[in-house]
């Protein structure tokens, strides 16, 4: 198949109360390990690439790997770019194919990034590339953006309501309580305002730093409203982990594919249970 927008993938995970899983692809191991799940359990799948990815394995190889692996799927496969930082660089990665893009315009006041996701739809849309928005900031670290959690700030349903009919984006992110990367503490997820935003905005909603929250605040936030969760850490640490432990065992390697394999065999557990988690098997 060929790379698809999130439009649909989204729109039928909202309705029927279940949320499509959107993990990070950072080398053909992640790409493969993510697909390769996807298919056994017969799950759209959302592949997520940020920045620094772009940055790390050049354009070309982030078009070539995704469209191969979406290629070899019988399951939706989305390349959705991850917290976009800017016009120029939407403009890029539609022209060179993504075929979905976040504008993280979370970071300015509101009534600019009503403006500038509102720029990116109209040419995203013109594309048939889709949109998500971000509202509201989400503490952690993100690429080389950290946000304290102090300063992470909770949109409330009206400001949602107003951003969404303003810029039409067919997804948004809204901060609830999750953070990027790896918890220091229980994080305290905002299911109520997920329920409150969602009754009120039809663009399925997103939770990011979906990676170490518990199985059944997973659940709630999903009946909720949540319709996409971000996850990256929890497959970084699987394939760390792994990885390591063949290291550990193996002091003499001469074959980088003795670690990259089990490496590749961790992220697939961890990606098909969390596609189990957000009941996206079995809907293709
Ligand atoms: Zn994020």
């Amino acid at each position: 198949m060929s790379l698809v927008p999130i439009t649909d993938m989204l729109q039928d995970a909202k309705k029927n109360h279940y949320a499509i899983g959107h993990f990070n692809m950072i080398n053909m191991e992640f790409a493969q390990a993510i697909c390769e799940a996807a298919n056994e359990e017969q799950a759209p799948v959302i592949l997520g690439v940020g920045e620094a990815t772009i940055k790390y394995m050049g354009m070309d190889y982030v078009i070539s790997i995704a469209r191969c692996a979406a290629k070899r799927s019988r399951v939706p496969v989305a390349l959705h770019l991850d917290h976009g930082s800017s016009f120029p660089v939407i403009v890029q990665c539609i022209r060179a194919g993504f075929s979905s893009v976040m504008i993280d315009g979370s970071h300015y006041p509101f009534e600019q990034n009503v403006e500038l996701t509102k720029k990116v739809v109209e040419l995203a849309h013109a594309a048939g590339v889709s949109v998500e928005g971000e509202l509201g900031s989400i503490a952690g670290t993100e690429d080389d953006v950290t946000v304290e959690e102090k300063d992470a700030q909770l949109p409330t349903v009206e400001e949602a309501v107003s951003f969404w009919e303003q810029t039409k984006v067919n997804a948004l992110a809204v901060a609830v309580g999750t953070a990027h990367g790896l918890y220091r503490a229980e994080p305290n997820v905002r299911c109520d305002r997920i329920a409150d935003i969602s009754s009120r905005v039809d663009a399925p909603l997103v939770l990011h730093g979906g990676s170490g929250v518990k199985e059944d605040i997973i659940q709630q936030a999903i009946s909720a409203g949540a319709a996409k969760i971000n996850v990256n850490t929890e497959n970084q640490v699987a394939f760390a982990e792994s990885t390591r432990t063949v290291l550990d065992h193996k002091p003499v390697i001469a074959d980088a594919r003795d670690f990259l394999r089990e490496g590749r065999d961790a992220i697939k557990e961890t990606v098909r249970a969390k596609i189990r988690l957000f009941g996206s098997n079995n809907r293709v």
